[in-house]
Parts: structure tokens; C-alpha cells; sequence
């Protein structure tokens, strides 16, 4: 064992890692756990009211069959709008269900690039960001860069540069 430093602590220099759960403050954890769960409340009750919507559109559609070609495909339209928010509010519920594994595993809520804790602020307005403010920042200015310059430059001839 080495005797240049204290012997029981180890450095927390695993910057690239994300840190394990265990080193997650407590509070927090449960902070963010709140968050999504009650996510998933909303999202749930939002989908079984929807499904509950359609159900009861479509039966009294189908009930009613003196309905004319013109009302009967617009019902149809509108079963498809319902049933595309359905598919979307599931996704969301498939997300945050993610979400919720990866804070047991102690890989959530923490930055893709840096491995920086990203604030609970930012986690409560968006529960699904990979990255802490910062990095999403440079990300989206090296985005930017890289737009502008394809910009400047829209072929690849443009890569000889003719000018000299
Ligand atoms: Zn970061």
C-alpha cells in the first residue's frame, strides 16, 4: 500500500465515468425520483383518459350507422389524431420508465459529456436532457459553427480554394 497518500480514500478522479449511484446524495435521488413518477402519473392517466376517449367514439360511431361517407371518414381522421397522441404520450411513458431504471442504476441525471450532476432545475423542465447546461451549450454552438461554415462552404469543390 502506498503511504503518499491516506490509505482508506480514493481519489474521486474517474471524471469520465459516471459516478455509481451509491455516490448519489440521497435527497436528490429522491428528488428526482419524485419528478419523474409523478411524470408518469400525469402521462398515465393522460393515456388511459385518451383511450378511454376513443373507445367511447368509435362505439357510439359504429353504433350509429346512418353516419355518411363525409362524417364517417372525418371520425376516422380524428381516431387517427387521438391514436397518434396516444403513440406519442406511450413514448414519453417509455422514456421516463428508462429514465426511472437508470436512476437505480445511478446513470441518470448525470452529463453524457462531462459526468457533471446536470441540475435538478434543469431535469424538471427537461426530465430527458443527457447533458448539463454547459455542454449542451457548446454542443449547440459547435453545432452552429458547423452549420455556418457548411454554409460558406455548400460543395466540396469549394474545398480547393480557387482565390490564390
Ligand atoms: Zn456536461
Amino acid at each position: 500500500m502506498k503511504a503518499t497518500t491516506t490509505p482508506k480514500t480514493e481519489k474521486p478522479d474517474k471524471a469520465e465515468a459516471p459516478p455509481r449511484g451509491a455516490l448519489m446524495n440521497q435527497s436528490r435521488h429522491d428528488d428526482l425520483k419524485r419528478i419523474l413518477e409523478e411524470r408518469k402519473r400525469e402521462m398515465l392517466s393522460e393515456v388511459q383518459e385518451k383511450i378511454r376517449d376513443v373507445r367511447t367514439e368509435s362505439s357510439t360511431a359504429k353504433a350509429n350507422d346512418v353516419l355518411d361517407a363525409g362524417e364517417s371518414s372525418e371520425a376516422d381522421i380524428q381516431e387517427d389524431i387521438e391514436f397518434a397522441l396516444i403513440q406519442m404520450k406511450a413514448e414519453t411513458l417509455n422514456k421516463i420508465n428508462e429514465a426511472l431504471t437508470r436512476l437505480e442504476e445511478g446513470t441518470y441525471g448525470y452529463c453524457f459529456e462531462c459526468g457533471a450532476e446536470i441540475s435538478e432545475r434543469r431535469l424538471r423542465a427537461l426530465p430527458f436532457a443527457v447533458r448539463c447546461k454547459d455542454c449542451e451549450e457548446a454542443r449547440e454552438m459547435a453545432a452552429e459553427r458547423a452549420r455556418l461554415h457548411s454554409q460558406r462552404h455548400p460543395s466540396s469543390s469549394l474545398f480547393f480554394d480557387f482565390s490564390r
